[in-house]
């Protein structure tokens, strides 16, 4: 049922990297903002696992995820990562092939950046969620699992990158120079994220 499908194990496989990675993503946002990211991100995923287990479809699924993470991570990210999953959800319709899903993400982005207004560069998760949509999109002739890991991959360098930006956007924007050298917090959370769900594709 509801508790063993692909959404599911993912959302479960995501919170567990989450959880193993708490504290490195709370130093990382303590190097210039105030250090909840990984408090955040592990009360958020906890809720929205949970929540997803109540529904029946993907697209169900998701929605009641990013509404679920939304109001329990709090703070700046809680509620960017609370449109992304939600907004995927909502564009999920009919079969999901690596088509609908690429489709589905473009909409959860552009809800993302209406929200967050973040531009690339300024050193935030749009710079690891922006190589992520467009590497998912280019590879969509491979399937789902090869996509979504080959825009994992991107993600996960495009975070590490990160750490030669300066922040125009969120708290670190304030204290910016303290940031040089560390990968943006939410960035890496994103790529955690993405690659554990890489992991249980088929
Ligand atoms: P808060 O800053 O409210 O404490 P978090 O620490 O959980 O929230 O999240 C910080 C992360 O949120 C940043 O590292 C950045 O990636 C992301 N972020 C903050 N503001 C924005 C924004 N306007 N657009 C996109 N991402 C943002
Ligand atoms: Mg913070
Ligand atoms: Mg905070």
């Amino acid at each position: 049922a509801a508790g063993e499908s692909t959404v599911d194990r993912a959302l479960t496989a995501a919170l567990r990297l989450i959880e193993e990675n708490e504290d490195t993503l709370g130093r990382l946002d303590a190097v210039a903002a105030d250090g909840d990211h990984g408090l955040g991100m592990t009360r958020g995923m906890r809720a929205a696992v949970a929540a997803a287990r109540t529904c029946e479809n993907p697209a169900e699924q998701l929605l009641a995820a990013g509404t679920a993470f939304a109001d329990a991570a709090g703070g700046a990210s809680g509620a960017l990562y609370g449109v992304l999953l939600a907004e995927t959800g909502a564009g999920l319709r009919g079969d999901i092939t690596a088509e609908t899903l690429a489709d589905a993400v473009d909409s959860a982005v552009q809800a993302f950046t209406a929200l967050g207004k973040a531009q690339p560069g300024d050193k935030t998760m749009l710079d690891a969620i922006e190589p992520f949509r467009a590497t998912l999109r280019t590879h969509t002739g491979s399937g789902i699992a090869d996509a979504w890991r080959k825009a994992a991959q991107a993600a996960t360098a495009a975070a590490q990158e990160t750490a030669d930006l300066l922040p125009g956007k969120g708290r670190a924007a304030r204290l910016a120079e303290r940031s040089k050298g560390h990968a943006d917090p939410g960035a890496t959370s994103f790529a955690l994220l993405v690659t554990a769900v890489g992991d249980v594709l088929g």
